[in-house]
């Protein structure tokens, strides 16, 4: 069962049958999947949600795929952490994180390609494919693989070594690229004009694609007992995942499943890769390309495609875009390791770093209820922290050196 109306234009609102096309042919914009949100408010409730399966299959009525319970890794449904350690470092009251590292390959990615590679299956595509900073390359692959497909995989050659060997161990195609993530995607973009056959899951798929990251919306708000947050705060990348977090509540608004709750929406960016913090702090509505050098290479986009929309929700609801410095992120991976116990990838450090610095700012308040988004797992980047986290000299197997290297590290702690 699927309540899919169609595709919808973003920009001009003509629509299109739910097929694979991702842009209007009128005027280019980007098509969106649009719902009969009054069949759905009229069967889903909280009960037939809590009686589905323990991943993201359990919003189904709210997912572009007509197949029940497909199949796939058993993405989504991943633990909203309550953080009070954090909380109190940071200044903050009510605080949560919302943990993607516990997702199969390890990140958010994992939502969307089960949507899209669920719906390439039911369009009858038998080889799936995307342009990648990483973490959908891995996932796509993992995914392909889980549901016999063949997989063409391009990324830009510079990724960090566990994301390039995790896409490679799956068995696809992978084509490293000399250039940058906008180069690849640029590529894919021709590629799906002379590969139709090719299910390209953000490309020819995204508007499927991009609807599996409402799923962050929706078990945050079923994780906090049917109530939306106040306040939350999502890496940016494409802005997609903004956009689709923001759409995910209005959904569960609009079909009754929670109370009307104002929700202000925080964008987070690496300071060498800006383009929508930029625009924020200047007021400006141009999203101006940038050429990427960050450590945090997941969210290494330079040209947003949805940059426009996340800087518009943010806007809209009150919230803030504000970026960090790679020192900042790798002391947010950090903080977050020490007070919370969980290992977030650099995207994950943009996160915690940009709510450290919006909560010195008094944007994200202490009588707030916030959740912050950290969407993959630190074992994907581990190379951004050597040289940057101490590491002891080894030292030999005797008690005396033991106490000797517990006293000098205390001394060490003391001095600085
Ligand atoms: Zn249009």
């Amino acid at each position: 069962m699927s309540f899919v109306r169609g595709l919808t234009c973003r920009e001009c609102a003509r629509s299109y049958p739910a097929e694979a096309l991702h842009a209007c042919e009128w005027c280019f914009g980007p098509l969106e999947v649009t719902y009969d949100l009054g069949a759905v408010g009229a069967v889903t409730s909280r009960e037939r949600i809590e009686a589905g399966p323990r991943d993201l299959w359990r919003y189904a009525d709210f997912l572009p795929i007509t197949t029940q319970s497909p199949p796939g890794l058993g993405a989504g449904f991943t633990p909203l952490v309550k953080a009070d350690r954090l909380a109190a470092e940071l200044g903050l009251g009510e605080l949560y994180l919302k943990d993607d590292t516990r997702n199969p390959t390890g990140s958010f990615k994992d939502r969307v390609v089960s949507v899209a590679l669920s719906k390439a299956r039911e369009m009858g595509f038998r080889v799936a494919a995307c342009a990648s900073t990483g973490n959908l390359a891995n996932s796509v692959a993992a995914h392909a693989a889980r549901l016999g497909m063949d997989s063409v995989v391009l990324i830009p050659h510079d990724l960090e070594i566990v994301k390039v060997l995790m896409t490679a161990v799956f068995g696809g195609r992978l084509l490293r690229i000399d250039g940058n993530y906008d180069d690849v995607n640029r590529l894919c973009a021709e590629l799906a004009g002379e590969y139709p056959d090719w299910a390209f899951v953000n490309v020819n798929l995204r508007p499927y694609y991009a609807e599996g990251s409402k799923t962050l919306a929706f078990e945050v708000a079923e994780q906090l007992d049917w109530q939306l947050p106040d306040h939350v705060v999502v890496p940016i990348a494409s802005g997609a995942l903004l956009t689709k977090i923001a759409k995910g509540f209005s959904q569960f608004v609009e079909t009754g499943l929670v109370e009307p709750h104002d929700v202000r929406i925080s964008g987070a960016q690496a300071e060498g890769c800006s383009p929508v913090a930029t625009a924020f702090a200047s007021g400006s509505d141009q999203i101006r390309p940038v050429k990427p050098s960050t450590i945090a290479k997941s969210l290494a986009i330079g040209n947003p495609a949805d940059g426009w929309y996340a800087l518009e929700a943010v806007r809209r609801s009150g919230g803030a875009v504000a970026s960090v410095s790679d020192d900042e992120i790798v002391e947010g991976i950090c903080l977050l390791a020490r007070t919370e116990g969980i290992f977030a990838e650099t995207a994950g450090g943009v996160t915690i770093a940009t709510l450290a610095k919006l909560a010195s700012k008094g944007v994200v308040r202490r009588d707030e209820r916030v959740v912050a988004y950290v969407t993959g797992n630190g074992l994907k980047t581990v190379e951004a922290l050597k040289d940057r986290v101490a590491i002891d000299e080894p030292i030999t197997a005797n008690t005396d050196e033991v106490a000797r290297a517990l006293d000098q590290r205390i001394r060490t702690e003391v001095l600085v």
